[in-house]
């Protein structure tokens, strides 16, 4: 068994994992924990008994038991989570990594890109059960214009610049004010652009196809470098966007590539357990890494 705490922005969870078994989820509300005393009590609050270690997946980059940087988690900037923790066996890694790993642990599949399209755009490449590189999809250029939205990275013009959930969110907001057309109350922007491109609506579509062109361009890079013959997806934006411009992006991917019959095959999935991948795949990255800790 393998503590596993998962966490970004909007709180924390920790579960007991064995293999594909997640036992016991407890959750945090936003804001309830806020240094790293709290999440280490959280951490090691009431550890199963004969369990093997700890592992903590979190937003931002983790290097050696360290959180390098987390715009997320901002005042776990620089902290040695392992050394805080105190116990022997702690494995820092990124969420994104766990995902990937849970994804790869429920199906099993050889080669694929693990993708998260939610407020932002995580990316990794699985061969064989491992991770080959921190990849950051989110922050390949994607608009070269001076014009360029600003990202959370400093850079201008990346993919989440553009196409993240919350970029889109502020595009709707914008596209519709200048309309003269007003976003009910209780209605997400993103939202309202999916009921609006349901209702065939001509600046939600372009709107959508627009983001479909983008979303190629970013999958025609890593198709033409990697060609991966599987994406498994996972997020609010994709779970959202997908049904609706799945053929879109496939037709524009087409269109980007040397040979256009490597978009046709690439097929896409969603991850089987979007809740609870990233635990699977702590207790998956705890095995792989426990070695390296000394
Ligand atoms: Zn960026």
């Amino acid at each position: 068994m393998i503590r596993v705490i998962d966490g970004g922005g909007n709180g924390f969870r920790r579960a007991d994992v064995d293999g594909i078994s997640v036992y016991d989820i407890k959750k945090t509300e936003k804001g309830e924990i806020n240094n790293p005393e709290e999440l280490v009590a959280f951490a090691t609050a009431s550890l199963p008994r004969g369990y093997e270690g700890i592992c903590y997946v979190v937003a931002g980059e983790v290097s050696h038991g360290v959180v390098v940087r987390s715009p997320q988690i901002p005042w776990l900037n620089g902290v040695d989570l392992a050394e805080r923790t105190g116990i022997m066996r702690t494995v820092v890694a990124n969420d994104m990594d766990g995902a990937a790993m849970g994804m790869w642990m429920l199906e099993h599949p050889v080669y694929f890109l693990a993708m998260t399209w939610s407020s932002g755009i995580g990316l990794r490449v699985v061969k064989g059960g491992q991770i080959l590189a921190s990849s950051e999809a989110g922050h390949i250029p994607l608009d070269l214009s001076p014009f360029a939205p600003l990202c959370g990275c400093g850079q201008r013009g990346c993919a989440e610049s553009i196409l993240g959930g919350e970029a889109v969110m502020r595009r709707v907001i914008a596209e519709v004010a200048v309309r003269g057309e007003v976003i009910p109350d209780n209605l997400h922007p993103c939202a309202f652009l999916d009921q609006e491109f349901d209702k065939d609506n001509p600046w939600a579509t372009d709107l959508y196809d627009r983001i479909a062109l983008g979303m190629a361009i970013v999958l025609a890079s890593y198709v033409s470098i990697l060609r991966p013959g599987l994406i498994i997806w996972k997020g609010s934006f994709a779970k959202a966007a997908l049904p609706r411009i799945a053929d879109s992006i496939r037709n524009h991917l087409r269109s980007k590539l040397m040979n256009p019959v490597w978009a046709d095959d690439l097929a896409f999935w969603f991850s089987p357990e979007p809740d609870r991948d990233s635990l699977i795949g702590g207790a998956v990255l705890f095995e792989q890494r426990k070695g390296l800790i000394i």
